[in-house]
Order: structure tokens, then sequence, then C-alpha cells
């Protein structure tokens, strides 16, 4: 199970420390400060009301997947340094194709059909490679940032893509699926 809290002094200042547009620093594997951080499990996020915290993180959130020159496809809170179960993903099987934020998703169920899928990530330089271990549909349970329970299933590459950011949610790496 994970722990529960909400977001602590350090990162409400993180946070808040410049405008919504401005992007954050990504964490990368090759810091060894960073990797720490990277492999560490975060924690679900408890919702409170009245300020505009996790607004304005889902806002720098998306302003960092859209600024890299890598053209991210989603984002995880651990990946800026946030250990809190947030992840922002690029619907690629909805219209306009728009980032969204995902609270503390959870996959329920993954099919047993897998998909061969080309990946990258915003904190592995210049490292591309082709997993098999990715299932093709999943079905996430999760909350809005406007606090709604959903359940969903989702599929094809999206669905790599959600697997892949709540990876990062538990300390894990797309490269852990290569074998040496
Ligand atoms: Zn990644």
């Amino acid at each position: 199970m994970s722990q529960n809290s909400n977001f602590t002094e350090s990162e409400i200042n993180m946070i808040n420390s410049k405008s919504p547009k401005t992007p954050f620093r990504v964490l990368q594997v090759t810091n060894l400060q960073d990797s720490i951080l990277l492999r560490t499990k975060s924690e679900n996020l408890v919702f409170e009301s009245g300020n505009r915290n996790l607004a304005n993180l889902i806002d720098r959130m998306i302003a960092t997947v859209q600024d890299s020159a890598t053209t991210g496809v989603g984002i995880a809170a651990p990946q800026i340094g946030i250990l809190k179960n947030i992840i922002i993903v690029q619907r690629f099987d909805k219209p306009e194709k728009p980032f969204e934020a995902y609270i503390n998703p959870k996959i329920i169920k993954y099919s047993e059909m897998k998909q061969d899928c080309r990946e990258g990530c915003l904190s592995v330089p210049n490292k591309m490679d082709t997993l098999s271990t990715r299932s093709y549909a999943i079905l996430i349970a999760y909350e809005t940032q406007y606090r709604q329970n959903q359940i969903e299933m989702v599929e094809g590459f999206t669905a790599v893509i959600f697997q892949h950011e709540i990876d990062h949610l538990n300390g894990v790496i797309f490269t852990d699926y290569i074998k040496p």
C-alpha cells in the first residue's frame, strides 16, 4: 500500500517558485543525486482545497513535457523531484491528443496480449529501445484533478505511456526491462 500525504513545505515552495508556464528541470539517471529520487517510491496525494498547488504543479509539468526537445509524451512527478503519485499522459487515443493529469493512478488489470513499442524517457539521455513487455491494454483507476474517481480501459500506444509513467511512481525506469 502507498503512503498518503500532502505536499511538503519544500515541494510547495518548489511548485510556486516560478510561474505556471515555467518548465521544471527534469531529473536525470546520469546524475547520482537525481537517480536516488528517481528510484524512490512515490506517495499517494491527499487532496487539499483552498490552494492552487496541485493546479500549478500540473500546469508546470505540462509545460515541462511540452518544452522538451525530445518530444515527450508523458511525465511523472518524481521526474521533477516531487515524490507524489501524479502523472501527465498525452492521450493519443483522444481527438486533439491532449495532455491530461492523473492523480494516484493504479493499473488494476493487464491484458495478456503484449505489444512491441519503442520507448525513450526524458530522464534517460540519448537512449531509446523497443520493449516487448508492455500489455496491449490495461484497466486503470485514478482520480482526476477535480477529485473524481475514474476507472478506464486504455489500449495501444497510450497504454504504453501509462505503463511507463506509472512505473516511475514505483522507481522503475524503462531500461530496467532491457536485458543486457
Ligand atoms: Zn520516463
